[in-house]
């Protein structure tokens, strides 16, 4: 059971194991607000939560020691219980700089429960380490190692932690039914989240075998160095307690509600061990790797390294009875997930050619500007604001017009430059229509119709993300997710936004596909709305640009502007030199492609090639959609540019389809159907 508000927040979030807790935390029901300084890792860990978990997830960029910064989380958010991971955790650099360890671990620690108390949230779960027993064959049967083994850390980072949970006791201990701390003794946690997206991404060279020998794998590293084959030990390499990141994270959730559970004016200060029980060797989990990448790593033996020790197994069951919590995955497990991780990310988070600035403010990560390809001659970029095309730039020179910053995209003037429009792209007559019986009434923002979704559009929200994957040397995928509810529509929705930038052959996809996840069916239409100026590296009009509209049909348009849904001959339409004089559009061009709510599985076909003698360059725009407006009309439509600085191709389902019996289909989302569309920009 949840407590209300159940708002979590998670200290150290964009690291290895708080960026896989949060997945499990977000799959439990409850929120999180993440806060991390980013020392030890980047923003991307929080964008691909943000897709996997189709989730918003606060994020600020904080160091603990900040009492001003911490304490203006929690005066924003009713923070329920805390998950502790910040801090510094490589044993042999705290050995160097052992002033850091105590002063980031401590200081960060002391702040934070100051400000807790200053805040009255009393549950903290602290990321404490294995590292905090020692080495426990000093006993002679502390193997596997109980919670009751006695504490001596050997190095300042164990001490760290120590002295953190000797915090927690004696703070709890001063008011035994007010505070309730769950102290986790982490063994070896290795592996990354079985999709692939997140995982370990160690800065610098890596400390722990596992990250290592990924690293080997991918040719990063020459070879894996085994620190001695002389331990009393099966194969003779030393023994640790393997646990899978993913069996880790769902550790916090059953410390979590068991603390949660705790009621009647009680507090808790308690120890349990993380770890499966089972030792293995290292030659046992390198061939473990081996096995899952499929080759044989170059490893070469040398001496033991200072401060190692034989075995390091946990006795769980502390764990197990008490949090009913055991591991649930093995090594290989681990070695698989891992090598999908590495061979999907080989630089972790980094990627070749992509860059990304903040959009809005420095600092504020939900709107950022990420620029893919660089240095290619084929570079796009997004911002989150309405999952925006803001530029392309196709061998030096820009092809669509943008915006500076945040604020202009917002700005009412923006005539939905780049920008994703939905719910609903187009018009719909009267701004309303029955579903399911039920009459739906929108806001209108013209006399007799509803634009572009007018109120709530998507093209002024900020999308979630983005994902950026880069599939191949020449290829990039950049995707965003919006989650839309509460607004003018019925019925909830999650909708993605997939750009695919393709370097090579100078494309650029963009792929739409919407869920409804809750209430009744909706409608759904969307495209992209740039606006294409091929003579823009000039700072020039669009004339001159010829055009071929392959299409032998348009919507036919009533005295009122309104389609008669009827399809008439576009007459001299379809190849044409703009000019000042015209010809000027604002017309619906049918593609024979069938309206399906998926249309994906239609061919992409060319529907209108554009070609400027000036900069030579050429665009075709290839669809899966059944028609597309073609738009190039109207005064000072572009804030600072003139009426004949662009062109508009917006590929999508026909105009007021909703309303008409033959296209109904094509818009109507119900639980259960994907709804999704494709186009493409081609340049030569
Ligand atoms: P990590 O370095 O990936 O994550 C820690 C995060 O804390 C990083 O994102 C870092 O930027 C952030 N951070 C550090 N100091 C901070 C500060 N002062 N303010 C704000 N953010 C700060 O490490 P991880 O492997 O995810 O480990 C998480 C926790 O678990 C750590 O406390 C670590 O000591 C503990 N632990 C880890 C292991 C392990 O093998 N990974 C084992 C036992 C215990």
């Amino acid at each position: 059971m949840l407590s209300k508000p159940n708002w979590v927040l998670v200290t150290g979030g964009a690291g290895y194991i708080g960026s896989h807790t949060v997945v499990e935390l977000i799959e439990n029901g409850y929120k999180c607000v993440v806060v991390d300084n980013l020392c030890n890792s980047s923003y991307e860990s929080i964008a691909r939560l943000q897709v996997l978990t189709k989730t918003e997830i606060p994020f600020f960029q904080v160091d603990l020691t900040d009492e001003e910064g911490v304490s203006k989380i929690f005066q924003q958010y009713p923070i329920d219980s805390v998950i502790h991971f910040a801090g510094l955790k490589a044993v042999g650099e705290s050995t160097s700089i052992p002033l850091k360890y105590y002063h980031n671990n401590i200081v960060g620690t002391l702040v934070l429960l100051e400000t807790m108390r200053k805040f009255g949230t009393k549950k903290l779960v602290f990321s404490s380490s294995a590292t905090v027993y020692g080495d426990a064959t000093r006993f002679s049967d502390m193997i596997p190692i109980p919670e009751e083994c006695p504490t001596q850390p050997t190095n300042p980072y164990g001490k760290t932690k120590l002295a953190i949970e000797e915090i927690l006791t004696d703070l709890h201990a001063s008011e035994p039914e007010k505070w309730k701390f769950a102290v986790l003794r982490y063994f070896n946690p290795i592996g990354a989240h079985p999709s692939g997206l997140i995982g370990e991404d160690p800065l610098g060279i890596p400390n722990n075998l596992l990250p290592y020998m990924a690293q080997v794998a991918v040719k990063r590293r020459e070879k894996l160095f085994i620190f001695g084959n002389d331990y009393d030990s099966r194969d003779g390499t030393p023994i640790r307690d393997y646990i899978h990141v993913v069996d880790l994270a769902r550790g916090h959730i059953a410390s979590l509600k068991y603390l949660d559970q705790i009621g009647g004016g009680q507090g808790i200060c308690r120890a349990w061990n993380l770890g499966s029980g089972t030792g293995s060797t290292v030659i046992e989990v390198y061939k473990a790797f081996c096995l899952a990448c499929g080759i044989e790593l170059p490893f070469e033996v040398v001496g033991r390294r200072t401060g190692d020790v034989l075995n390091l197994t946990a006795k769980p069951d502390r764990a197990t009875k008490e949090l009913q919590w055991k591991t649930e995955m093995c090594v290989a497990d681990a070695c698989k997930d891992l090598w999908n991780w590495t061979t999907g990310n080989p630089f972790g988070y980094q990627i070749m050619g992509v860059v990304d600035t903040f959009f809005n403010v420095p600092g504020d990560y939900g709107s950022r500007l990420i620029t893919v390809g660089r240095g290619s001659g084929f570079e796009a970029s997004f911002t989150n604001v309405g999952a925006t095309l803001v530029d392309l730039n196709v061998n030096g020179k820009s092809v669509v017009i943008g915006l500076a910053n945040e604020a202009e995209y917002l700005d009412e003037s923006n005539p939905y430059l780049g920008t994703t429009i939905g719910r609903y792209a187009n018009r719909i007559y009267d701004g309303s229509f029955t579903l399911e019986g039920t009459k739906v009434q929108l806001a209108l923002n013209e006399k007799n119709a509803t634009l572009h979704s007018s109120l709530q559009s998507f093209h002024k929200q900020r999308f979630l993300g983005p994902l950026v994957v880069n599939l191949n040397k020449n290829e990039y995928t950049v995707k965003y997710i919006l989650v839309d509810k509460g607004t003018q529509f019925p019925g909830d929705v999650v909708v993605s936004v997939t750009y695919g930038i393709n370097i090579k052959l100078q494309t650029l996809t963009v792929e739409y596909e919407g869920h409804l996840t809750k209430g009744p069916a909706t409608v759904m239409n969307l495209t992209n709305h740039s606006y294409f100026n091929l003579n823009m590296f000039q700072n020039s009009s669009c004339d001159g640009t010829k055009f071929n509209i392959l299409s032998d049909k348009v919507l036919e348009i009533d005295l009122n502007g309104k389609p008669t849904g009827k399809f008439v001959s576009p007459g001299n339409a379809s190849k044409f030199i703009l000019s000042p004089s015209g010809p000027h559009f604002d017309t619906c061009f049918v593609t024979d492609a069938e309206a399906t709510i998926d249309t994906r599985t239609n061919d992409l076909k060319p529907v209108l090639t554009a070609q400027h003698p000036l900069s030579g360059l050429k665009l075709t725009i290839l669809t899966t959609e059944p028609s597309f407006q073609f738009y190039n009309k109207g005064p000072g439509y572009i804030k600072h540019h003139g009426e004949r600085f662009g062109f508009c191709c917006e590929p999508e389902r026909f105009i007021n389809a909703v309303n008409v019996n033959e296209w109904r289909d094509s818009v109507i989302l119900k639980q259960g159907e994907v709804y999704g569309s494709r186009i493409v920009y081609k340049f030569e």
